[in-house]
């Protein structure tokens, strides 16, 4: 603990400013002070990733000033080929795993990164390290990769619009997203598939599963596995507690078994892709804690493993020109991606 001149505490507090500065303090948070004998000197402490409060002792007083530290992006192109795991490859072409976290991501949709990678698969990403002070800091987000999966190329790149969201697209602006979520919800196993016909575990009478059953732990997370408006949430007979969500081309989503909702899940609600809505339970007609899954299309049940998934929007018109000329130089750095695979 700092002893300080309470003069100088005082002073401080009233430069203009700087309380809300201080104040706003998180624990564990370091505050650089030099001090002689309790009289202040100086005193610093950084903002933001760019900005550093400084306050110092002028002649007239203490004066406190908003110093920049300008944040440098090198962009960074590494590629590497997979023999093991894309952890250890990305590791290998000395990149973090955060990296190889966001390729799993951005090609998620279009490649199983547990079932369906295989030695040989080869990347290529580009991003850029973040310097300040003549020091790294961290990486920013990748910005554009290649992944090369059984010979198939896939290629995506980061793009921000005018309106500041950032999404991934193909070189021709396609989204690499979904609308919906294959499976809302991080389960540990299917304990039931869809079936058109099947006994019935509590009612020992065969019937219809219209939906698939992911078994999690009670208390976990379910998300809206599309953009859409709550159009019910409460409890139905043998769903128990359940939420049904309204999606654009006639879609509708059923969630069963919940133990709870969460605090926003209210009919009429507008929730995004994503979202939390409720969580995993055993609610109902329900031998164990699982999450009961519906994909309706038109009002007809569809196999939620297995429906085609309708992408997301592509790039907005009004911004097509733009995207492809911010785009170009990007996807040039993956080049040559596919001599990789020639090499072989
Ligand atoms: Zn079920």
């Amino acid at each position: 603990r700092l002893k300080l001149n309470l003069a100088d505490l005082a002073s401080l507090r009233s430069l203009p400013g700087l309380q809300a500065r201080l104040d706003s303090l998180r624990p564990g948070e370091a505050l650089r002070f030099t001090h002689k004998d309790g009289l202040l000197f100086g005193l610093e402490r950084r903002l933001s990733e760019s900005q550093t409060l400084k306050v110092s002792r002028e002649p007239s007083g203490l004066k406190a000033d908003v110093l920049q530290n300008p944040l440098e992006l090198r962009s960074r192109t590494v590629r590497g080929r997979i023999e093991h795991s894309l952890f250890e490859a990305v590791a290998a072409a000395g990149a973090n795993d955060q990296t190889a976290v966001e390729l799993a991501d951005i090609f998620g949709w279009d490649i199983d990164f547990v079932l369906d990678v295989r030695p040989g698969d080869a990347f290529v990403v580009t991003y850029d390290e973040i310097w300040r002070d003549g020091a790294y800091l961290k990486d920013g987000p990748v910005e554009a990769a290649a992944f090369i999966n059984q010979g198939r190329e896939f290629r995506a790149v980061r793009y921000t619009d005018p309106e500041g969201g950032s999404h991934y697209y193909t070189p021709d602006g396609r989204s690499l997203h979904r609308a919906f979520l294959r499976a809302p919800v991080d389960f540990t196993r299917v304990s039931s598939h869809f079936n058109s016909a099947r006994r019935h575990p509590i009612l020992n009478r065969i019937r219809a599963h219209q939906g698939v059953d992911y078994a999690a732990p009670m208390g976990t997370p379910v998300r809206a596995a599309g953009d859409g408006r709550i159009r019910f949430a409460g409890r139905k007979s043998g769903y128990g507690n359940l939420v049904e969500i309204e999606h654009t081309r006639s879609i509708v989503t059923v969630y069963g078994h919940l133990s709870r909702f969460a605090p926003g899940t209210r009919v009429g609600t507008h929730v995004t892709q994503g979202t939390v809505i409720a969580y995993v339970g055993m609610t109902g007609l329900a031998t164990g804690p699982h999450l009961h899954y519906e994909y309706r299309v038109d009002g007809v049940f569809k196999n939620p493993q297995t429906v085609a998934l309708p992408t997301a929007a592509p790039i907005d018109a009004r911004w097509q020109a733009d995207f492809l000329t911010r785009s170009a130089p990007l996807l040039a750095s993956l080049n040559p991606a596919g001599t990789m695979l020639v090499s072989r």
